[in-house]
């Protein structure tokens, strides 16, 4: 079977416009705005920019850095309703998610300020003097963001770079460019230096490329598919640019017989976001003994599913986010699967209905690929190892969720497979003071936690004898 692939990568079938961003309100169709399309030129004239934003940025006290960091997180916590408004309109997500990826952005940012001060270096025991290391800016940072979450994965990039000294110029998915916007204009009226924070939409192929191959941008954070993660890692390489990739997902849920059944078969593992999360708990394993059981259980809760307009406040699932990826999600689920399906509105909008897929094969396409929609397979297992062994058998490795009431089998099965972020008796994920990212094909490095900092910083080693010149 072939899936259709996404505009803006090297072999998509038929011919990308490369115009103005047309951006739509999923829920409706209506065009929200038209912004134009950043080419390669201003992409370098943003780097340009940049450069010397970033060595006046770097020489400001931490301290200061710090406090107009704080001063822009308050300016996003007044602006936190406006910018959930402009998720809902532009990205189709519920008021409530939208509000938490708002201010999912303003902790970032109070969490980032506070790491300036404390980005130190080690002081290192050596014969005949002192060693010290120091953690420098790495100098402009490209981030490219996805359409799944605008803003907070705009944010993960950005900000943590630009609290290590470093400037950003992120370019956000061609589908959801506003809230980013909004950011960078916000950042200014919290009196960020100008050109410290640039937001360039434009078409992948075109901004996108530019941003990776530029020379001056010394590091590209990307979160999208693995396959144009594959592609922006090669033209990295060349460079040896420093990369960060959050890619793909086809997270495992693995519900063991003793769990705690109607919480851990929760539809909104995997149906939160319309499905387009890449932690979604997409394949649903269930010992063999309790799959009935389980599947019972789904099926009330699909039927239970309101699909509609997120402004709606009986709504408890949005559209996808455009025509192209409900095409997308519908070539994985044909007419005839067996399948578990609650319902979907008709009418404009980008709408799929919530469904699980029983009839799969462990290693057909629907259960080893990520769909991005609202979509999960139910898979038997039989014991432990079964379990393990189902969990790992994809390319990737981002998230996942173990129930069981049986401490010693939720270690085990937590320490074998392999994945970044997994959850036992819970279906969470993200935080953004806990490390983030993926094993495997699921990506290259780690955002958020402790270290966020550090991955936008070169560690530089500095030996200063004691022993002085002859005398
Ligand atoms: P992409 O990975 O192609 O897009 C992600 C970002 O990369 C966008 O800003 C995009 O720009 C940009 N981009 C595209 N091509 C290039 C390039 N050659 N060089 C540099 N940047 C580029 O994903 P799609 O939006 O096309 O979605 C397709 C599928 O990818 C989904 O169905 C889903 O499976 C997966 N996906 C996974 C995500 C995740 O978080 N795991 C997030 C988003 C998608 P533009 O918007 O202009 O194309």
């Amino acid at each position: 079977m072939s899936h259709p692939q996404p505009a803006g990568t090297p072999d998509a079938t038929g011919s990308a416009d490369l115009g103005d961003l047309t951006v739509l309100n999923p829920a409706t169709e209506e065009v929200v705005a038209v912004v134009p399309a950043a080419d390669a030129a201003a992409v370098d004239r943003a780097v340009t920019r940049a450069t010397a934003a970033q060595t006046r940025w770097a020489a400001l006290a931490p301290t200061d850095r710090a406090r107009l960091l704080r001063r822009y997180a308050d300016t996003v916590d007044t602006h936190v309703e406006e910018l959930a408004a402009l998720e809902v309109r532009e990205a189709g997500h519920l008021p409530g998610n939208a509000r938490w990826e708002a201010g999912n952005a303003r902790d970032l940012l109070l969490y980032a300020a506070g790491g300036v001060e404390r980005l130190t270096g080690r002081q290192i025991p050596v014969p005949g003097g002192w060693d010290v290391t120091f953690q420098e800016p790495l100098g402009v940072v490209g981030v490219i963001a996805p359409w799944n979450f605008p803003m907070p994965i705009a944010a993960w990039g950005a900000f943590p770079a630009l609290a290590a000294g470093n400037a950003v110029v992120l370019k956000p998915a061609e589908t959801t460019p506003l809230t980013a916007l909004r950011l960078a204009e916000l950042a200014l009226d919290a009196g960020l230096p100008e050109h410290l924070f640039q937001v360039l939409p434009g078409h992948g192929r075109v901004a996108g490329r530019a941003l990776v191959d530029h020379p001056g941008v010394a590091k590209i954070v990307f979160t999208g598919s693995t396959r144009t993660g594959r592609e922006v890692m090669e033209r990295c390489a060349r460079q040896i640019k420093r990369v960060t990739l959050e890619l793909g997902g086809k997270s495992p849920n693995i519900v063991f017989a003793d769990a705690d059944l109607k919480a851990a078969a929760d539809p909104f593992s995997f149906l939160d976001n319309s499905g387009q999360d890449c932690c979604a708990r997409t394949r649903v394993l269930v010992q063999e003994s309790v799959y009935d059981e389980v599947a019972d259980h789904l099926a009330r809760e699909l039927a239970a599913v309101v699909v509609g307009d997120p402004t709606d406040p009986a709504t408890t699932m949005g559209p996808l986010i455009s025509r192209q990826q409900v095409e997308r999600v519908r070539s994985f689920v044909p007419d005839d699967a067996p399948a578990l399906r609650g319902g979907a509105p008709d009418g404009p909008g980008f709408w799929f209905p919530p469904t699980v897929l029983t009839g799969e094969r462990p290693d057909s396409a629907a259960a080893r690929e990520e769909i991005f929609g609202p979509v999960a397979v139910l898979l038997p297992f039989t014991d432990e190892q079964d379990a393990i062994r189902l969990a790992d058998d994809t390319p990737y490795g981002l998230s996942g969720s173990v129930w069981t009431r049986d401490l010693g089998r939720a270690l085990r099965v937590t320490q074998a497979v392999r994945a970044g972020n997994l959850s036992v008796n819970s279906h969470s994920s993200v935080r953004y003071w806990t490390p983030f990212g993926g094993y495997r094909q699921s990506g290259v490095g780690r955002e958020l936690g402790p270290d966020a900092l550090t991955a936008f910083t070169e560690t530089k080693n500095v030996f200063i004898s004691t022993e002085g010149p002859a005398q």
